[in-house]
């Protein structure tokens, strides 16, 4: 095999059938068969590694797992069903009544309940810190401290964590560095080189990236994924074949997706910087970004996520989205079709402005997944939109 990951993210696949088929086949099956006793024996005693049961193995899943493995430098990676059964296994695998997860509360909505309401319950306890303060993270750090989890670049707010800073304060103090890719995809940014123990994804944004399937997936070093594995195996948040084979056919396109994703999110932050109608646009890869540095230094490509605050604020945000005509008005991200959304009146409505301000989002914040129409009608429409 290659050594090129672009490649064995093609290459990469379960052995053919009989049938010599080129794409490989979908295994729709809940569970595997035995020619005897014995083989049967040896596969539940973990002596062999052959597939008894979908909730845990099925080799369309695993094509999937090791084609992530191949694209993030990871040893080994566990498939769900969504990114948010990926985030909690990665957590409840880990932390027990007592221990201190380290975070910051510019994550994405979901992951943010998990951490503030379901896990108190189990005794786990969290700090949040302010994503951009280095200082901070190390200051919250305590003895109980089991796991660093963050995201960068950050939901909706792009804001950038430095991952070598993070990789550093996990080997310090011992801790599981947890990192959420989701954003800047293994195309764009590699975690686990700069330490990260565990990445974390959800399938469904850029590694579909047509808007068809759930799907989640953790990767990192083998005896964590080893838990991560018995976790899922007696819990079943596991991710279906099918949902697997898509995902797998996806990976195989995700390296051209996702630098024409960014290159047109370039273009179109190029042009809407200083815009009349905009107070302050956001991309990793413009020299105005705050921390264009840590940019520079961990991303391979600034991605397709742009946000920018209308100076109008909450009235001007609705306006916008009413007078889009092409981009699609939508909760989601990373599809070939542009999307924007208005977190203030929409997925972050139900905090208050002061939670809101927390987060990074103000009332005009407006943020566009930068989809792979032609790059001048994806302007036009903004720009129309804007006047
Ligand atoms: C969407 C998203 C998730 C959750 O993924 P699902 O597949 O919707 O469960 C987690 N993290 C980030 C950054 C996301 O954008």
């Amino acid at each position: 095999m290659s050594q090129h990951r672009i490649t064995q993210a093609i290459r990469i696949r379960t052995d053919r059938t009989e049938e010599k088929e080129h794409s490989s086949p979908l295994f729709l099956t809940s569970s595997f068969c035995f020619d005897d006793a014995e083989e049967m024996r040896a596969a539940f005693a973990d002596e062999t590694d052959a597939n008894i049961y979908s909730r845990f193995s099925n080799p369309s899943v695993q094509e999937f797992v090791d084609r992530m493995c191949a694209l993030e430098g990871a040893e080994a990676g566990f498939a769900t069903a969504s990114g948010m059964s990926a985030i909690v296994a990665s957590f409840l695998s880990f932390l027990k009544k007592g221990d201190h997860l380290l975070s910051c509360s510019s994550i994405f909505g979901s992951t943010h309940t998990i951490i503030t309401k379901y896990l108190p319950k189990f005794g786990i306890e969290y700090t949040y810190v302010p994503a951009g303060d280095q200082k901070a993270w190390e200051a919250a750090i305590r003895p109980n401290t089991k796991m660093i989890y963050l995201e960068t670049p950050t939901n909706p707010g792009l804001e950038l964590i430095d991952l070598e800073i993070a990789g550093q304060l996990a080997r310090k103090y011992k801790l599981i560095l947890n990192v959420d890719n989701c954003f800047a995809t293994p195309i764009g940014q590699l975690p686990i080189q700069y330490g990260a123990d565990l990445v974390v994804h959800s399938a469904t944004k850029w590694l579909d990236g047509q808007g068809r399937v759930l799907g989640g997936v953790v990767v990192g070093k083998k005896e964590l994924i080893h838990e991560i594995y018995l976790f899922c195996r007696s819990t079943g948040p596991s991710l279906s074949p099918f949902n697997a084979w898509v995902l797998s056919r996806s990976l195989e396109t995700l390296d051209v997706r996702m630098e024409r994703h960014s290159s047109n999110a370039l273009y179109i932050a190029q042009k809407l910087e200083g815009h009349a109608a905009i107070a302050r646009l956001k991309y990793p890869f413009l020299p105005s970004h705050p921390q264009h540095d840590i940019a520079k230094k961990q991303m391979l490509n600034g991605g397709g996520i742009i946000s920018f605050d209308l100076k109008g604020g909450l009235e001007a945000g609705r306006q916008f989205l009413n007078k889009l005509n092409m981009l699609s008005k939508t909760a989601n991200l990373g599809d070939t079709r542009s999307i924007a959304s208005h977190p203030a009146s929409t997925t972050h409505a139900k905090l208050t402005p002061e939670e809101r301000a927390a987060v990074g989002i103000t009332p005009g914040l407006i943020r566009i997944s930068v989809g792979l129409e032609h790059r001048d009608d994806i302007l036009q429409d903004i720009l129309q939109a804007l006047k």
